[in-house]
């Protein structure tokens, strides 16, 4: 058994808590090795300390509170999450905006890095109309088919 397996079997060797073989095999090690002695004798002496100490008596129906606080984090995450989902529809609305003003953007950037970009206003109106036919595959009945159909309609293209 090499050291490092004897010491993190020191703990469970001091509680009593191995079988007959391991604390054999833990005992004859420790016999033999000083650097394996010292660890259990200081292990030993931390145990001694700690039970040196009063036990901590806990405040009345501490258990009951701390359970209390537990559930009411929980819901209180719930409520969270619900609010934030259910409480403002204009969120998820707002992010598919953002996300689709997000493509368009990079769309447009990397035609403009890539030298592709036509300079001018009738040049920008048409690769803008371009990109929105990009779009075509959408979902029937979807947010941002009604997006792109609203944008198409006020005269984008
Ligand atoms: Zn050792």
């Amino acid at each position: 058994m090499t050291c490092k397996t004897v010491q993190r079997r020191l703990s469970a060797f001091l509680d009593g808590e191995l079988t007959e073989e391991l604390t054999r095999q833990v005992g004859e090690h420790v016999s033999r090795c000083t650097e394996c002695a010292a660890e259990l004798a200081r292990l030993q002496k931390v145990w001694q300390l700690l039970g040196s100490l009063p036990p901590v008596q806990a405040p009345p129906f501490f258990a009951t509170r701390v359970l209390a606080q537990v559930k009411a984090g929980r819901r209180n995450l719930v409520e969270r999450v619900g609010e934030l989902v259910f409480a403002r529809p204009l969120l998820p609305i707002a992010v598919s905006v953002g996300i689709l003003a997000g493509v368009l953007l990079g769309s447009r950037l990397g035609s403009w890095i890539t030298g592709g970009y036509r300079h001018g206003s009738e040049a920008l109106v048409t690769q803008v109309a371009t990109e929105f036919e990009s779009f075509g595959d959408l979902p029937p009945g979807s947010l941002s088919e009604a997006y792109v159909t609203l944008a198409s309609a006020n005269n984008i293209k």
